[in-house]
Formats: structure tokens, sequence, C-alpha cells
């Protein structure tokens, strides 16, 4: 089982109607990671500050993730502050401090270089092919990007969009990207790019999982109380990943099973504060959670 998360391992500040958070742990791989390691042992790629806290990396590892191409560097970790308003759907940056993120150039350990899906989360797409040319062969290469991206690195992200098998993108995302406003024209425009799988995240009205020749919906958990949705897309990608690494297979099944697991972890990334709702999820309550999908959508 091999799946190597490419991300930002972060502090967050967010602020919310319903409550504010100061430099609590948050990044991409952090979020993909911990959602994978319910079903596979992922692998980072990323860098930190002295400043980032020893017990959250031993609390990554004790979850059975491998933290060997995590570099801790002299300096302050990567710092983004968000803003969510009374929809939780709809979020605001008020600050991107990049400090040790600033010149990450990501470097694969050897004993990473064998692995069978590589997931770049939210990097900036001149940089994958300086990643991906230190893979050997992985049979799966997914990614997923920001609006920053979409607005200054467009001709590479097209470029790279050639080049992947799976994108994930949000329903801001893929209309920026593909001009379409019709979420179902958005993510068939997609799939024209390139990737073979998109999945098209809507929050709290689940996802589109779109194909060559398919195109199928998930519903997000219906959850009352959403306490900070930063980390669910990268929970779903997380899920997603982890669960197709666990199976090793990409049947249609698989594919709709990965992406209700997506869909089951973004549900509790958002829980709670930051990681927090991590810290006490055990792979019972996964389970639990996936048969009340079952339930809520059989018919
Ligand atoms: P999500 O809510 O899943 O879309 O992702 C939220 C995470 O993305 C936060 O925990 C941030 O730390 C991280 N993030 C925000 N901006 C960037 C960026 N420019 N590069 C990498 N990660 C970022």
């Amino acid at each position: 089982m091999s799946l190597v998360i490419v991300g930002s391992v972060a502090f967050d500040t967010i602020r919310t109607p319903w409550g504010d958070r100061e430099k609590i742990v948050g990044g991409s791989g952090t979020y993909g990671s911990l959602a994978a390691s319910y079903f596979t042992h992922p692998r980072v790629v990323g860098v930190v500050g002295r400043d980032f806290p020893r017990k959250t990396l031993a609390f990554l590892r004790s979850r059975g993730i491998d933290l060997a191409g995590l570099k801790v560097k002299a300096g302050k970790t990567f710092h983004w502050e968000g803003k969510y308003e009374d929809d939780p759907n709809r979020r605001t940056t008020l600050r991107t401090e990049l400090n040790v993120f600033a010149d990450f150039r990501p470097e694969v350990p050897a004993s990473y270089r064998g692995s069978r899906i590589v997931y770049l989360a939210n990097l900036n797409p001149e940089h994958h092919p300086f990643v991906l040319k230190q893979f050997r062969k992985p049979a799966l290469v997914a990614m997923d990007t920001i609006r920053l991206w979409i607005d200054t690195k467009r001709e590479a992200l097209l470029e790279e969009l050639g080049r992947v098998d799976i994108f994930f993108a949000n329903d801001e995302e893929a209309r920026l990207i593909t001009g379409e406003m019709n979420l179902v024209s958005a993510g068939k425009a997609l799939v024209a790019l390139g990737p073979s799988l998109v999945l098209l995240k809507k929050g709290e009205h689940g996802a589109l999982v779109f194909g060559r020749d398919f195109v199928f919906g998930v519903p997000a958990h219906p959850c009352e109380h959403v306490i900070d949705p930063t980390g669910a897309g990268d929970s779903f990608a997380g899920g997603f990943l982890g669960y197709l690494d666990k199976t090793r297979s990409l049947t249609g099944r698989d594919v709709h099973r990965a992406a209700v697991y997506g869909s089951v972890m973004a549900s509790f990334a958002i829980e709670d504060f930051g990681i927090g709702r991590f810290l006490s999820l055990d792979r019972d309550l996964v389970e639990a959670r996936f048969r009340q999908f079952r339930k809520m959508t059989a018919f």
C-alpha cells in the first residue's frame, strides 16, 4: 500500500460566526493524510518550521502516517487565515504567510519513490514535473488546485490537467477553469482536458463524480452543526485515495465506494475546529457512518 500526499502542513487561523481559533494545526497534507490513514499508511511530503508542535507530529505518526518526507526547517510554519460567513460553503482568505513554504521544492525520499498513488494537493502546478519525475512509475496521479493557481498559473495548470488521472475541484474552481456555469458541463469539460476521473465537490451538497462514460452523485452527510468547514476538501480527497490505495483496484464499484468514503471523511472533518475531530475518531465510527450513507441513499 502506498499513497504519497504532497501538500501543506500548516497553522490556520479560523474565523467563523460561531467562534474563532488562532494558529491551530491545518494544511492540505495534514487533513489529506489523516483522512487517508483510516484506510492505508499515507506518506507525506511537506515542510514545517521549528515552531510546529512535536505532539502533532507524534499524533500523525500514531495514525500510521509516514513523515520521512516532512522536512523541519529553521523558520516559521506556513500560516493561513480564513473567514466564514453564515454560509459555510463560502470563505474568504484573510492572510497567507508562506514562511518556510515559500521556497518549498518538494523532495521525495528514496523510500517513497516506488509509491502507487501520488496526490499533489494545492501545489503550484509549475512544480508538478519536478515532483513527479522523482517517482518511478505511479499507477495513479491525482491533483487538486486553488483559486490562486487558476488566476496566476493557468497555462501550467491546464498542462498538468492533461497529465493526471484524477482531479479534485470544488464548484467555483470547476467553473473558473472551464468557463461553464452548469456543473455537469463543467465536469465533462474537465474530463475532456485529460483526467479520467473528476471529482466535483459541492460542500454541503455532496460531490459529483465524472468518468469518461459515466457520472454519479454522492451526498454529503446531513450535518446540522458545521463547526469548521476547513479541510473538508482535503479530507474528501484523502478518504477517496486512501480507500483506492487499500483496494488496489479501480472498478466502478470501487470508485463509488471511494467517493462515499471521501464524503464520510469530509463529514467528520467539519465537526470540530482544525483536526480536532480526528483525535478521537476510530475506524468503527467511520464504518458506522458509511452504513448511514448507504441507508440514506438506498431506495
Ligand atoms: P480545504 O478546506 O480542504 O480546501 O483546505 C484548507 C487547507 O488548505 C487549510 O488547512 C490551509 O492551511 C491550506 N491552504 C490554504 N491556502 C494554501 C496555499 N496557498 N497552499 C497550500 N495550502 C493552503
